[in-house]
């Protein structure tokens, strides 16, 4: 299901002013206080690389009793804060009230979290609080859990409430693997979206992706060879006192050193660098690879102890035929090569007897 044309998002540079080639969001994870504000969004706009200040105002927290944000102080201080830098402000809205108190403080964006597109009611709630506000540009997080269709679904929810003037954000995905990630990246996601949304813009949060701020410069510069549209940073004046994503934030300085070395390192259209962005999702298909054969491997064995339990054969030559057979039928329908497909599905065979005659002999 594709959206209609009507539906299609604005260009980016149609609406915002990118002249770096790529947009670049930077701001605290959480407005803190009125002077830890000022602090980091007046060297962001010294920088000059930013056009635009994010900052989270109510903080959705795991958690209750942690701290929740300064709310609607502080929005007056961005406000305040917007006037001497001249930098657009973005805000995290989760309920209809925020983006009223929103338009109050004039707030130049909206972003949906990956808590609240996670969620259809939250996001038809948020896209009918913002019907009837002028065009006012929206960004949409992925869901927490890695479901291309929630994402499109929350995208098309806010598009239908009148608003062209959307951003995609990747944030990454929760995912109870071991990883060297907070939220694994899973690329092939956002690109199925680009697939699914022609046109439409994506920006990176590489900070929420990598957790901290040792692997923010590999995780930017992957999503910028994938040609995404810009990246969002959580820049604080100073992160190792942060009320929350202590880790991950970086200086107003160390953001500067950041994008001159992404300017330096990102052209596109180098070949071998697109060569190593193609890597870069073979990587994510061999993962996902990996895990079905796990999940095959958990069939196996519970099949193997009830063989054991019904004191079954292990073997059973015409399962096999009918299971090649099949296979083989799919594999060419998908355009595989049969030969190489049976030769994968012999060992994969193979695998199975091993592994259920070890369970029936070790159960003797
Ligand atoms: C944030 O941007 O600070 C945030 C809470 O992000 P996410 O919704 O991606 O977890
Ligand atoms: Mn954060």
């Amino acid at each position: 299901m594709s959206v209609k044309a009507s539906l299609y998002p604005a260009a980016l540079d149609n609406w915002i002013n990118i002249d770096k080639g790529f947009l670049v969001i930077a701001g605290p994870c959480s407005v803190e206080s009125r002077n830890q504000l000022f602090l980091t969004a007046t060297e962001i706009a010294a920088g000059g690389k930013c056009p635009v200040l994010r900052a989270g105002v109510w903080k959705p927290r795991s958690q209750p009793g942690q701290f929740e944000g300064r709310g609607e102080d502080a929005l007056r201080w961005l406000a305040e804060v917007k006037g001497k830098t001249k930098l657009l402000t973005a805000v995290e809205v989760a309920q209809p009230k925020h983006v009223e108190l929103c338009m109050k403080y004039n707030v130049d964006i909206l972003w949906l979290g990956a808590r609240t597109s996670v969620n259809p009611f939250m996001v038809q709630e948020i896209a009918d609080a913002i019907q009837g506000t002028e065009d006012i540009p929206v960004m949409i997080k992925n869901p927490v859990c890695p479901d291309l269709r929630l994402w499109v679904g929350a995208i098309q929810r806010i598009m239908r409430a009148g608003t062209k003037k959307i951003i995609a954000i990747h944030r990454g995905f929760q995912s109870h693997h071991k990883s060297i990630y907070r939220n694994i990246p899973l690329w092939s996601i956002p690109l199925a979206l680009k697939r699914e949304i022609p046109g439409i813009p994506i920006v990176c949060d590489p900070s929420h992706i990598a957790g901290n701020k040792h692997l923010l410069f590999d995780v930017a510069l992957k999503a910028l060879q994938l040609e995404m549209n810009g990246l969002m940073i959580e820049v604080h004046n100073n992160p190792k006192d942060a009320l929350t994503d202590p880790l991950q934030q970086i200086t107003p300085k160390e953001l500067d050193q950041l994008i001159n070395s992404l300017s330096k390192n990102s052209q596109p259209e180098d070949l071998l660098l697109k060569l190593d962005a193609l890597r870069f999702l073979v990587d994510d298909v061999d993962y996902e690879l990996l895990e079905i054969l796990a999940k095959r491997q958990k069939l196996i064995i519970e099949i193997g102890k009830i063989k054991m339990a019904a004191k079954k054969n292990v073997l059973q030559p015409m399962r096999k035929e009918n299971i090649l057979t099949d296979r083989l039928n799919r594999a060419k329908e998908l355009g595989l090569n049969t030969l190489y497909i049976e030769n994968l599905l012999q060992l994969l065979h193979e695998n199975s007897i091993e592994t259920q005659m070890h369970i029936i002999n070790k159960g003797k």
